[in-house]
């Protein structure tokens, strides 16, 4: 089936980023949130990020003005009934993307293509509550989107072929690299990075590093180009939290427990970049460690 027009659930960074690259490869971009306003300031990021695109050389400024020109916006779910192939990209909670599913498919043309950006949640159970597990996977993007190569592809255990194969089409078009991953928590990117911010967040947590000297460490000891605490800061700390406890109820190994101090940033509303607090505070000039 000849995929055109893409429909995208929630317009934070995520969902910002992929209308940005579904747009610059020729798709039109329908992309709904529960917020206007997040609306309207994923279409100035978009704009922005398409700039600094242009500065580069990478695009031109015909090809960023018509980018821009195939997203459209809408508050209204039930709009993205009349797309190819949704890509819902909301918060990281299985409650939210439930409801968005429930919501959306009795509006959806029968041959819609549904999938979850979601960095662990298990795909075959989010298919199972649609009308359409064969025609329904995981479309997970890397963090920033216009920056990253990969793409994991995960099918669930209903997923058939032809979804498959349309949605492999759409990564190749984008230039981008497509992993196939199982349906298990968190697949393979975050399976193995998720660990390894929360081993960092509890090498700070007792003590055995500062924030600096943590990510300082992985960079120079590791060549990390970022450090993990930066990293989640950049992931989002309630994502990050959020995918923790996807792969400890999953496995059910205490090894994937949650660091404590992790959650009680969250607690904070300390999400990292997006609320400008995190293990960095965001506010001033340059990022200052907060721990
Ligand atoms: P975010 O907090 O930046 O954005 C989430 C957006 O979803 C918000 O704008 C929110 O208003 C919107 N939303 C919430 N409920 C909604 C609803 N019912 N309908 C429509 N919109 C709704 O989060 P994000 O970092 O963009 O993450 C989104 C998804 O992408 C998550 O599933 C996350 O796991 C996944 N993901 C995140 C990263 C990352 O590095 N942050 C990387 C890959 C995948």
């Amino acid at each position: 089936m000849e995929i055109q027009k893409i429909g995208i659930i929630g317009a934070g960074q995520m969902g910002n980023g992929i209308a940005h690259v579904m747009a610059l490869a020729g798709y039109d971009v329908l992309m709904t949130d529960i917020n206007q306003a997040t609306l309207d300031t994923a279409i100035q990021i978009i704009d922005h990020n398409l700039g600094r695109q242009i500065g580069r050389g990478k695009v031109s400024e015909v090809q960023a003005s018509t980018a821009l020109g195939r997203i459209q916006t809408t508050m209204k779910l039930a709009d993205l009934g009349n797309t190819d192939l949704v890509i819902e990209a909301a918060t990281e909670r299985e409650s939210v993307k439930r409801a968005i599913f429930d919501d959306l498919v009795p509006h959806l043309c029968p041959d819609t293509i549904l999938t979850s950006n979601t960095s662990s949640i298990s795909i075959t159970r989010l298919a199972s509550r649609t009308d359409r597990p064969e025609k329904f996977m995981g479309f997970h993007f890397m963090n920033p989107v216009p920056v990253m190569q990969l793409v994991e592809l995960i099918r669930g255990i209903a997923t058939d072929e032809a979804t498959f194969d349309a949605c492999k089409a759409v990564v190749d078009r984008l230039g981008k690299t497509a992993a196939s991953a199982e349906d298990f928590p968190a697949f393979i990117v975050n399976r193995i990075l998720m660990p390894m911010i929360n081993e960092a967040v509890y090498t700070l947590y007792e003590g055995v590093g500062s924030v600096r000297s943590i990510d300082e460490s992985m960079k120079l000891g590791a060549n990390h180009p970022m450090g993990p605490l930066e990293l989640a800061d950049f992931i989002g700390l309630d994502t990050c939290l959020a995918i923790m406890n996807v792969l400890h109820d999953g496995f059910a190994d205490t090894k994937y427990r949650p660091c404590p101090l992790l959650t009680k940033y969250v607690e904070a509303d300390w999400l990292g970049r997006k609320t400008q607090r995190g293990f960095y505070d965001y506010r001033g000039d340059v990022p200052v460690p907060t721990r």
